[in-house]
Formats: structure tokens, C-alpha cells, sequence
């Protein structure tokens, strides 16, 4: 552990930090990977202090899932477009129209909207969380993309809430941009998130989250792969395809929130011990059900 990962009141600190932050902070972090990975961490930490270098919603999961730890996340402002654009009150509305029908929030959305759902899910597991539940219906909040992509992988009816939540940034990535890269790469294997449109997913030889591209990648050697998300992935799959050439597949899809998280922040959050997050009691404890819900899915 570096020297400054340790608090001025002598506390070790645990850096979790996404795939998407900036390289320089993935490399002095204790771990690196997507929301699931890093909720399954935070999980099993008593009484630490950690570091979030992610997005907003990603430092609550982890006070959520640790609750006797310290969770500081170094830049408030941080926070993911997507979880922003709703609300409890869209949800309770989507709830009255389509009563019984359960609901399934991605994880990317705030601790209220977790606790108003009855299950959580990320991009890793999504299909699964759906299936688990037998049900014909299901509302999903709040990314219109991965909902899509559930149904279409179970031929379950899944209702985005809201209906136009998308990720903005995966939404820079474009059909015919990936075609005009294929014409000058002809041999290039093509990755995709969910959280990208259909048409983007439908031209991909791999949809799947982070990290299951990082599997998918690992020891291929692929001459050449276009890379269908956040490029901060990119440095992951290097290391496991060092031979490979990687390609983002829009010139455009930096998420300018993830970027916010700088090494300067990490070390000022540790000298002031804070900021820490900090979550209303009763909210908490319904968004941890709905993660231990999620987190007993096989
Ligand atoms: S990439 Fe999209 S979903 Fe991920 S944190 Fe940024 S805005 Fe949110």
C-alpha cells in the first residue's frame, strides 16, 4: 500500500475505483472493475475506510453494503446523468399504471430509487436477475437500452421507466460510425454495452458488461477490437491482449463525470477524511433489500 493511502488519523484506506475513471487513479487503486465487482468488495469490508473513485451512485452502494464502514467519495459533484434523470415520484406513477408488476432497477440510479424497487441489477447480471424472478412483465429503471436488451434476451415484456432514460454517453456511439471503422479495420471484432442502442448492439460480435469484455478479449490476441463503451476499459484490456490494437468506437464517449475522479481529489479526500457519504437510515436499508436481492441471484 502507498504511504498516502493512510488518513492523517492513521486509518488504511481501500481504493475501489471503476473502469471508467482515468488511468493514472485505476493504477494506484487497491481494485479496478464494474459496478458489480465493486458492490461484491465493498460487501465484505467491516469497519474500513474506502475510497470510491466512481461516480456518485457507486459510492452510496458501497456505504449501503459496508455499513459499519467509512465511505468517502473525493468528488461530490460526480455523478452519473443517467440516475439523475429519475425520480421517485416517475417510478410510483410507472408502479400505479402497471400494478403487481415487479420492478427491476439497474444499479445505476440513487438509493431512493433502489429503495422504491424490488430488485437491483447491473449490466453484468441483468438477464439473470430478470429471469430469476418468473414473472411475464417487469418495469425496469432506468436505462431503456439495457431493458431492451433483457427483453430481447428473454422474450420477457420489460417496461422501461422512464421511457426515454438512456446513458448519454453510450449514446454517442453510433451504427454507421462503428461501419466507417469496420471499413478500415475489415477484421475487427466489435464490443458493445447494453447501455448502447440496439442498432450499435446488433452490428457487435460481443455484447456484454466491462468486464465480461475484458473476459472476452483476455488471451484472443484479436488483431484489432472496436470498443463499444467508456474507453477508460481500454487500459483493463490491454493488459490482457497486449498484442491487440483497441479502437473506442466513438470519438465521443469519454463520461466527463467518471473523469472528474483525479488522483489531487483522492489524496485531498484522504487528508480531510472526507467527504463521507452518508444515506438516510430507512432509505439505506430498503436499497441494501434490494441489493441482497440481487447479490442472491446465482
Ligand atoms: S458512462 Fe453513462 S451510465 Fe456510466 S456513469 Fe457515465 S453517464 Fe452514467
Amino acid at each position: 500500500m502507498k504511504k498516502w493511502k493512510i488518513t492523517p488519523g492513521g486509518e488504511p484506506v481501500l481504493i475501489l475505483a471503476h473502469n471508467y475513471v482515468r488511468p493514472e487513479v485505476q493504477k494506484e487503486a487497491d481494485h479496478v472493475g464494474d459496478s458489480l465487482e465493486l458492490a461484491k468488495i465493498a460487501r465484505e469490508i467491516r469497519n474500513g475506510t474506502i475510497i470510491l473513485a466512481g461516480v456518485g451512485f457507486m459510492a452510496e452502494m458501497a456505504a449501503i453494503l459496508s455499513p459499519t464502514s467509512r465511505v468517502i467519495h473525493p468528488e461530490p459533484f460526480s455523478q452519473c446523468a443517467m440516475a439523475t434523470r429519475l425520480n421517485p415520484d416517475i417510478l410510483e406513477k410507472a408502479r400505479e399504471a402497471h400494478q403487481g408488476v415487479p420492478v427491476v432497477t439497474y444499479v445505476n440510479s440513487s438509493a431512493q430509487i433502489k429503495a422504491c424497487s424490488d430488485i437491483c441489477c447491473t449490466s453484468a447480471n441483468a438477464v439473470r436477475v430478470v429471469e430469476s424472478l418468473g414473472v411475464p412483465r417487469v418495469l425496469f429503471t432506468p436505462d431503456r437500452n439495457l431493458a431492451g436488451y433483457v427483453a430481447r434476451k428473454t422474450g420477457i415484456t420489460v417496461i422501461p421507466v422512464p421511457e426515454f432514460g438512456c446513458c448519454p454517453v453510450h449514446h454517442t456511439i453510433m451504427g454507421p460510425e462503428i461501419l466507417d471503422r469496420k471499413k478500415r479495420y475489415p477484421d475487427a471484432v466489435v464490443l458493445a454495452h447494453p447501455e448502447t442502442t440496439e442498432d450499435v448492439q446488433d452490428l457487435a460480435d460481443f455484447v456484454g458488461s466491462t468486464s465480461g469484455m475484458v473476459r472476452f478479449v483476455a488471451g484472443k490476441n484479436f488483431r484489432t477490437v472496436i470498443v463499444g463503451t467508456e474507453p477508460g476499459i481500454i487500459p483493463r484490456m490491454r493488459q490482457v491482449s497486449p498484442k491487440t490494437r483497441f479502437i473506442p468506437a466513438s470519438s465521443f464517449s469519454t463520461c466527463p463525470d467518471m473523469k472528474m475522479i483525479t488522483l489531487a481529489k483522492i489524496k485531498q479526500a484522504i487528508m480531510n477524511e472526507g467527504p463521507v457519504v452518508t444515506i438516510d437510515p430507512l432509505v439505506a436499508s430498503g436499497a441494501r433489500r434490494a441489493l441482497e436481492r440481487m447479490m442472491a441471484v446465482p
